[in-house]
């Protein structure tokens, strides 16, 4: 096996110079390159460790995973919220080790609206910004699937884009290595994807570009000190300069003690909620001061998630996890999103959708998803079948009920994402019971959710299938709660403190005319608006364009 990234907690010491907080794309991307130049720096992470090969792949360790305060190192944070729940990750890698991986660039125009700081609409109008794209792309090793076209799932979203007047249909560039057998660019060993779907609950074979893969690594090889299980609550300004931290050591079924440490430079990298939460307690316990801005402009990024259930053509979407000697390795489902349509460009960007196929059902999962997309199906809508087609429909829901089989109703079925501008008006409190909340009392109401739904009919329309909205019923709403993969803003940035929580150069707001020196937020909070696409290729980039900033303020 490998050897870890993580040192003992018996290691981390009471000083230091640089702390980053948080290891997903903003952490992992400022620990790297302030180790790259010679930074000290220590790098703390609330979740453990996942080495390759220790991703959970059964039902049970899948629920062991599901993070709460009993279990605080579980990989799969979900936030039940009154309006919109929010899906993260928690570990090394953050949310690298449960997503699909899709790194694309947001339209142009997005930058161009007012929310972006007068810095960030210059970058993006001379094309500066696609520089910072770029060498994340490079590390992260983005590209297509070489074989995507010859995924069924593929072949569907192509056969509806096809027909459309104004929808642009392309593989994605994914998170995924398809060519090394070997050491990769950083000198971590990877073996190529061998198609098992099982990206969302962690690849056990290596081949997803996780930033275990890449920025981690590389950070640790120049220097970089990483502790895993360690969660910061909150921080204060000391009274010599610099920050002292309060944290603690978690276990698998319980929080720790708190105690302290002293950095002279503090990287909240706690990702959108994680960084607010800290920033939040930390004006409210500690004193510290902070923008009137702070927990506003939260945004889902549009994110809309249907199914079409039980389609009389076979779609081949379950998946085997890394098990390829199993009877199930016949049906080879592909990473979770390969394609996607890109819908309206010749329109305002406001009005644009991304659509992708976020279909394959991880190996733990499937027998769950074959037993219960039936039922979640049901209050669906229908389509127009002769008698005969509706035996063939209730036949092959009958045979996902007894056994696993290629020839039933989850594997007659897709799931899609859509992305779009949301207002992005949601803000996150914390409430007296020390827990984030998000609120967002009109969300439901914003028409890009009607028009998401609206492209997702046409698809299952065109499979002949059910179509339902994913998303858990609400009793205060009764309405299905929208659930977001891709939560942002809440510390965006700003021109100024009136206008952002941080500045371009990431560096915290005082709230009084001036910034907290030596204090960073670089995460997916930084963003002041839905992007409309996936976000982990921005988030990757505004961190490059920062972190250069920020090493040229700590020489
Ligand atoms: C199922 C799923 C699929 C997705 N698919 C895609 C995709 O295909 N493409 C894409 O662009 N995006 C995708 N995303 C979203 C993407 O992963 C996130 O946008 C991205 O990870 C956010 O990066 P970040 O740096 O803001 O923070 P995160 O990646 O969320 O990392 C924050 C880290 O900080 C840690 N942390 C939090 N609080 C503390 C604390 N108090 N102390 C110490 N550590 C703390 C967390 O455990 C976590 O590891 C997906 C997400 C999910 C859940
Ligand atoms: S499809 Fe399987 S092998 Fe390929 S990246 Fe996803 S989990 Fe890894």
């Amino acid at each position: 096996m490998a050897e870890r990234l993580s040192s003992s907690q018996g290691d981390l010491k009471d000083n230091y110079r640089t702390v980053v907080v948080g290891s997903g794309y903003g952490g992992a991307v400022t620990a790297a390159r302030l180790a790259e130049h010679g930074q000290p720096v220590c790098l703390l992470e609330r979740g453990r460790e996942f080495p390759v090969g220790t991703f959970p792949d059964t039902l049970g360790n899948l629920a062991h995973n599901v993070r709460g305060s009993k279990k605080p190192l579980g990989m799969f944070d979900y936030y039940l919220m009154r309006d919109i729940d929010v899906l993260k990750g928690c570990g090394l890698g953050g949310g690298s080790l449960v997503n699909a991986g899709v790194a694309i660039r947001p339209d142009p125009e997005v930058f161009a609206d007012p929310r972006w700081p007068r810095r960030y609409r210059e970058l993006a109008a001379s094309g500066e910004i696609w520089k910072y794209y770029q060498k994340a792309e490079t590390m992260l090793a983005a590209k297509q699937h070489p074989r995507g076209l010859q995924l069924t799932k593929v072949q569907k979203i192509k056969e509806v884009a096809d027909t459309l007047r104004d929808g642009r249909f392309g593989l994605m560039n994914i998170c995924v290595n398809f060519d090394v057998d070997g050491r990769n660019h950083v000198g971590v060993e990877q073996k190529p994807c061998i198609d098992c779907g099982d990206c969302i609950t962690g690849c056990n074979v290596g081949a997803k570009n996780t930033l275990y893969m890449n920025y981690l690594p590389y950070a640790r090889q120049r220097g970089a000190e990483i502790f895993t299980q360690v969660e910061v609550r909150r921080i204060a300004a000391a009274p010599g300069g610099g920050y002292t931290v309060t944290w603690r050591h978690n276990r698998d079924d319980r929080l720790g003690e708190e105690r302290t440490l002293s950095a002279r430079n503090v990287v909240l990298s706690a990702g959108t909620l994680g960084s607010t939460e800290i920033l939040l307690r930390s004006v409210r316990e500690r004193g510290l001061t902070a923008s009137s801005k702070l927990g506003f402009g939260f945004s889902g990024n549009g994110d809309y998630l249907g199914l079409a259930y039980n389609s009389p053509q076979r779609i081949n979407v379950l998946g085997y996890g890394n098990h390829p000697d199993s009877p199930r390795a016949k049906v080879k489902p592909g990473p979770t999103i390969v394609s996607g349509i890109q819908y309206d460009r010749s329109q305002p960007v406001g009005q644009r959708l991304t659509l992708q196929d976020f279909t394959a059902f991880p190996s733990g999962l499937v027998n769950t998803f074959r037993h219960t997309l039936g039922g979640l199906a049901a209050l669906g809508t229908h389509p127009h079948l002769g008698v005969g087609e509706w035996l063939a429909k209730l036949w092959r829901v009958a045979k996902d009920q007894v056994f696993w089989t290629p020839d039933g109703a989850a594997n007659h079925s897709l799931v899609y994402l859509v992305m779009a501008l949301d207002s992005s008006c949601g803000s996150m409190q914390l409430g007296d019971d020390d827990k984030l909340t998000v609120v967002w009392d009109d969300v439901l109401e914003d028409p890009v959710y009607e028009k998401a739904k609206d492209a997702l009919l046409v698809h299952a329309r065109t499979l002949g299938a059910t179509f339902a909205q994913l998303g858990r019923p609400n009793i205060w709403t009764r309405k299905d709660n929208l659930v977001t993969a891709h939560p942002l803003g809440g510390c965006h940035v700003g021109d100024d403190a009136d206008r952002g929580v941080v500045d371009t150069a990431g560096r915290v707001f005082d709230g009084q005319g001036g910034v907290h020196h030596g204090l960073y937020v670089v995460d997916g909070s930084l963003v002041p608006m839905a992007l409309g696409v996936n976000p982990l290729n921005t988030i990757s980039a505004l961190a490059e364009h920062i972190v250069e900033g920020m090493l040229a303020a700590l020489r």
